[in-house]
């Protein structure tokens, strides 16, 4: 069983964006991600301090805007406005969850599409579903990343996806069906889930359940992507996927920790130094 070591190959994205972001600087062009934290979230402090980490790994600028839990929809939407308003900006990210009294909805469609680095404004999304040039979102972009450097051929096979939510699943499926593999979706009202994914050449589990799928979910020699991540008591990380069990029968899987996770963030590096073309 090969282990697909997200940690190495994120490594490996990281590197090359700083290499292009230096070959940039080189002929005067800057690359600025603008962060944005509502509210005083301590997972949320952690996941925008790892990307400013990564911004200053990669030579990227990164400007921060932590707003206290009070601030309204408005002063927000005002914020965002200025953002897509500077040249020096190129992309803008907005730590989620927002504070309850906001609508998240009208916080994604204010970002300007073409600063869209984590890939979920109607119109990226619309650009990945028809196959146009666009921001991808970065954990699922981050899956197809991790195949492809891993050598594992999606042309033609089947793809079980587990989960269809609009910043895993969906675009998932979508990624997987612009390489050629045939796709399937499985969500909560599935019927027969486990004979389903017992057909797929490559599973990949967004269920958001831990340690939901074991060997009796997986055909012999599979590829098995696990993006879930739950934090067990004595603060343990775990995935969807019951990592020894499935063991015994994959052909290559992803671990919790080191396997997706790091992908996002390498992704959102890549997103930001490359813009929409
Ligand atoms: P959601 O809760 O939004 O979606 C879960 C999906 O799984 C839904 O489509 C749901 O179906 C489906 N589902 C739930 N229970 C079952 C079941 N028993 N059988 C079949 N399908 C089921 O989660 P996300 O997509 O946001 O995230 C999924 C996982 O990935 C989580 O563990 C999350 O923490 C992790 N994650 C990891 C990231 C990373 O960077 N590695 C980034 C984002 C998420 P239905 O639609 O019918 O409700």
């Amino acid at each position: 069983m090969k282990i697909i070591d997200g940690k190495a190959i994120s490594q490996q994205i990281k590197d090359e964006v700083k290499e292009k972001v230096a070959a940039m600087a080189a002929e005067g062009k800057q690359v600025c991600l603008a962060v944005i934290l509502v509210g005083e979230d301590p997972a949320s402090q952690v996941y925008v301090g790892n990307k400013k980490k990564a911004c200053e790994y990669t030579g990227i600028r990164s400007e921060s805007f932590e707003l206290p839990e009070s601030t309204t929809q408005e002063e927000l939407l005002k914020l965002i406005d200025e953002l897509n308003g500077r040249d020096d900006i190129n992309g803008i990210l907005v730590q989620l969850p927002l504070p309850k009294h906001i609508d998240e909805k009208a916080v994604i469609n204010a970002i300007s599409a073409d600063k869209d680095v984590d890939g979920f404004h109607p119109e990226s999304v619309g650009r990945l579903s028809i196959g146009d040039k666009g921001f991808l979102p970065c954990t699922p972009a981050g899956v197809i990343e991790l195949l492809k450097r891993s050598d594992i051929p999606m042309s033609g096979k089947h793809c079980v996806v587990i989960g269809r939510s609009n910043i895993v699943g969906k675009p998932m499926a979508l990624l997987m069906l612009r390489q050629n593999a045939t796709v399937t979706i499985c969500h909560s009202k599935t019927e027969n889930l486990k004979e389903i994914c017992k057909q797929a050449d490559i599973l990949i589990a967004a269920v958001g359940k831990p340690k939901m799928i074991d060997s009796s979910y997986v055909k012999e020699g599979a590829t098995v992507i696990d993006v879930g991540i739950h934090r067990l008591e004595g603060k343990k990380l775990c995935g969807d996927v019951d990592f020894d069990d499935v063991s015994k029968v994959a052909g290559a899987m992803t671990p919790v920790p080191g396997g997706v996770g790091p992908m996002t963030i390498a992704m959102l590096m890549k997103n930001c130094a490359q813009g929409i073309d």
